[in-house]
C-alpha cells in the first residue's frame, strides 16, 4: 500500500515522498490508521522495519490540530528512547517529516550539558524526544512540565528495561495526564515489557511484524 492512500495532510505526504518513501512497510500500513483512529498500540517490531515513521507520521498529523497551542516548558508529545543515538535518529526522521510544517521538536538526553536543553524547552515544544534519566532530572527540577502531553511513545521498550530505566519510566508516567494516547514499540516482548505495556496502554491494538 502507498502512503498517498492514507488520510495524511499534503505537507506530510510531500515530505514523505521527498524522503524517498513510496510504499508503506507492513508496520506502517498496520499502525498508522490505528494511531490516527486514536487507539493505543503495542507493536513488536525491530529496527529497520520503518517503526519510526509508523509512530511519527500519525502523531505529526494529530498535532496539527492544536498547532501553536503551547505553554512554557511543556511538550504536547513525548517520545522516550533508550539512548542518545536513537533519540538523534528519531529527531532526524521527524525533522524530515515536518520540513513543510511549523512544529517545534527538541531533544533531552544525558551525557551533554543540560543548559541548552532547558533553554530549548522554554517556549514549549510539540515533540520532545528524550532519554528517561535526563528527562526525569529536568522534570524534577521543574524545567519541563509533562502535564500537557497528549501522545506518549516508548521506543525500544525492551532495551529501556534492559538498561534499568523501569523506575524512571514509572515516575515519568506519573507526571503525565491520565487522558493521553500511548504507543509502545519493542523488538521483543518478554514478561516485564508486556507488564509495562499493559500498565501504560488502554485497550491497545496489537501488531507484530
Ligand atoms: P526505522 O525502522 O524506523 O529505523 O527505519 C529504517 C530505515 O527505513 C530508515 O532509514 C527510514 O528512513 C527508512 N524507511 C522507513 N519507512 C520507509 C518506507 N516506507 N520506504 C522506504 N524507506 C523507509
Amino acid at each position: 500500500p502507498k502512503f498517498a492512500e492514507l488520510d495524511l495532510r499534503d505537507p506530510i505526504l510531500r515530505a514523505v515522498k521527498e524522503s524517498g518513501y513510496e510504499d508503506m512497510t507492513p508496520i506502517q500500513s498496520q499502525a498508522i490508521p490505528k494511531v490516527l483512529g486514536g487507539q493505543d498500540l503495542i507493536a513488536v517490531a525491530q529496527t529497520g522495519t520503518g517503526k519510526t515513521a509508523a509512530f511519527s507520521l500519525p502523531i505529526i498529523q494529530m498535532l496539527l490540530k492544536g498547532e501553536g497551542q503551547r505553554d512554557h516548558r511543556t511538550a504536547r508529545s513525548l517520545i522516550l528512547a533508550p539512548t542518545r543515538e536513537l533519540a538523534v535518529q528519531i529527531a532526524e526522521n521527524i525533522k524530515a517529516y515536518t520540513t513543510h510544517l511549523h512544529l517545534r521538536t527538541t531533544m533531552v538526553y544525558g551525557g551533554a550539558s543540560s543548559k541548552p536543553q532547558i533553554k530549548a524547552m522554554l517556549p514549549g515544544v510539540d515533540i520532545l524526544i528524550a532519554t528517561p534519566g535526563r528527562l526525569l532530572d529536568l522534570v524534577n527540577q521543574k524545567h519541563i512540565n509533562l502535564g500537557q502531553v497528549e501522545y506518549l511513545v516508548l521506543d525500544e521498550a525492551d532495551r529501556m528495561l534492559d538498561m534499568g530505566f523501569i523506575r524512571d519510566i514509572e515516575k515519568i508516567i506519573r507526571y503525565l495526564p491520565q487522558k493521553r494516547q500511548n504507543l509502545l514499540f519493542s523488538a521483543t516482548m518478554p514478561k516485564a515489557v508486556e507488564k509495562l505495556a499493559n500498565n501504560i496502554c488502554d485497550r491497545p491494538a496489537r501488531i507484530e511484524v
